[in-house]
């Protein structure tokens, strides 16, 4: 929160989009103005939330800004159904349909705030409906469970999570002493829902975060607007400012200026680069540096991970899974299976269904036919209803569905940063310690302030790289 009020006093994020174009043409007192004189200019790598708001902001203080993105829209991991091609196979989603960040995590949020400030509608889910924990393949809300001791157990352990005391710890070896028939409920509700699975995700790094996150935590999700929609809605004073399908490959600031090169040999010259690829992108080497990374970056690296993740969204014929639940937890590849249309949908007939970490790996070697497996799990929870209900295509009778593997997407390789066993808070800094006044990093896996593989945290991030920019150019 310091941090948030400290950038308001210095007039950062105030170019706001249509709704607030007088703020940035106009000389009224609230303009921001051209604060930061420089000659020089800054490029951005890559248009998600992070990219979008850092330029956002580095215009708003007059600074020349581009934005290199690789991938054909803006948004990154922000990408809604309604703005792909695949739309015919859902048929009865009347309300919006995410293929990658689906909930806005705290009303009182960097995300939710932005929200909250452009009067977009959300529905609070948690309001709307109550989770279903599945247990020897039963289906139930947490009163009905209430009585069963292994249930309780695990509830206490997912919710005592923040005080953890330890370190080197997976939340596979934290929780070996629970029963196996609630593990799976640990794994999705945990290892599965924090990118990637129990035997994965560290303890010491999760607890760290969660003690750091400074919101409410309320459960939102955009009634109307798709996601993807509103960041672009949110960041329109820079849409023009990103050059689209520029993949970066190398960025050299040994010279004095920084010499950027992008798959199609073409180069370009700047002053100083914001990186905000995902993880997944540096640890595998897709751009090269000169000089290269620092070796705590490297090191950090080692300790934070990013892993396989889909999501899959299939539309049924009827809601079979109960009008008023929200999540079900506790499935193996189902095991972050949300309904998405509670509280938006008239139909309400559609599962959004989260896959990350080794499981992924697995569905995904298995293409379309992932659809099976997942409808196989539901029948056996739901009674044969999943394949009973399932909408086919007309002719093939084959599944209707939209799978978006993020792992194969060349761009993103995987879902979101998780702590590995070793990993502390500190490594989520070294992860973007800036190379000389030059080079500069942002990105929800950089995020310090506990939301990291959010957008609220790619968002932070976008504040913090902001901050260091103005600060290597003012000297201060
Ligand atoms: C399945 C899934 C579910 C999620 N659910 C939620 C959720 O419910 N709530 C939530 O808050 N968050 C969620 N997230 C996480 C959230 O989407 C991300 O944390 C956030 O969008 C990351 O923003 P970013 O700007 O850091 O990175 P990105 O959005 O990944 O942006 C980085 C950009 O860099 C581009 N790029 C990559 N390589 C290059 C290159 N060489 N040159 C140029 N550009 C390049 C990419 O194309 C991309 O557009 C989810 C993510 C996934 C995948």
């Amino acid at each position: 929160m310091k941090r948030r009020k400290l950038l308001k006093q210095l007039g950062f994020g105030l170019s706001g989009g249509l709704l607030l174009p007088h703020l940035l043409t106009s000389c009224s007192k609230d303009d921001p103005g051209p604060e930061v004189p420089y000659d020089g200019d800054v490029v951005v790598i890559g248009a998600g939330a992070a990219g979008m708001y850092t330029a956002d902001i580095l215009k708003a203080k007059g600074i020349k800004v581009t934005v290199l993105e690789a991938g054909n829209q803006i948004g990154g991991r922000v990408r809604s159904l309604r703005n792909q091609k695949d739309l015919v196979n859902l048929s009865v989603a009347d309300f919006p349909v995410e293929l990658g960040a689906e909930v806005i995590y705290g009303s009182d949020s960097i995300w939710g705030t932005n929200l909250k400030n452009f009067a977009v509608k959300t529905i609070n889910i948690d309001e709307a409906s109550s989770d279903r924990y599945l247990i020897d393949n039963i289906a139930k809300l947490a009163e009905e469970w209430d009585i069963d001791g292994d249930f309780v157990n695990a509830q206490n352990f997912v919710e005592s999570l923040k005080n953890f005391s330890g370190s080197g710890v997976t939340v596979e070896q934290a929780a070996a002493g629970l029963p196996a028939r609630v593990k799976a409920l640990i794994n999705s509700q945990v290892g599965n829902l924090y990118g990637s699975s129990n035997a994965n995700v560290g303890m010491a790094g999760l607890s760290e975060a969660l003690q750091a996150r400074d919101h409410d935590g309320a459960r939102l999700a955009l009634k109307t607007n798709p996601m993807q929609d509103f960041l672009i809605f949110r960041f329109d004073q820079v849409r023009d400012l990103v050059q689209l399908n520029t993949q970066v490959t190398s960025i050299d600031s040994t010279g004095d200026k920084v010499l950027i090169t992008d798959a199609n040999g073409n180069q370009i010259e700047t002053n100083k680069v914001v990186v905000t690829v995902p993880l997944s992108i540096l640890k595998q080497n897709v751009i090269s540096f000169s000089p290269g990374l620092p070796g705590a970056m490297t090191s950090a690296m080692g300790r934070i991970g990013m892993d396989h993740s889909i999501r899959v969204v299939i539309d049924f014929k009827k809601n079979f899974w109960g009008e008023t639940t929200g999540w079900l937890w506790g499935g193996e590849s189902i095991p972050n299976c949300f309904s998405a249309g509670v509280g938006r949908s008239e139909f309400n007939q559609t599962l959004s269904i989260t896959i990350n970490g080794p499981k992924a790996v697995e569905l995904s070697a298995q293409g379309p036919d992932m659809v099976n497996t997942i409808l196989a799990e539901l029948d056996v929870i739901y009674n044969g209803q999943a394949t009973a209900f399932v909408r086919r295509d007309f002719d093939t009778s084959g599944v209707l569905s939209i799978i978006q593997d993020w792992g194969k997407d060349e761009f993103i390789r995987g879902g979101y940063s998780y702590p590995m066993a070793s990993a502390t808070l500190e490594d989520r800094k070294n992860l973007g310690i800036p190379i000389g006044d030059k080079i500069f990093f942002a990105g929800e896996a950089t995020d310090v302030s506990g939301d990291a593989g959010t957008i609220n945290g790619a968002l932070a991030s976008a504040e913090r790289v902001a901050e260091e920019i103005v600060k290597s150019i003012t000297g201060e």
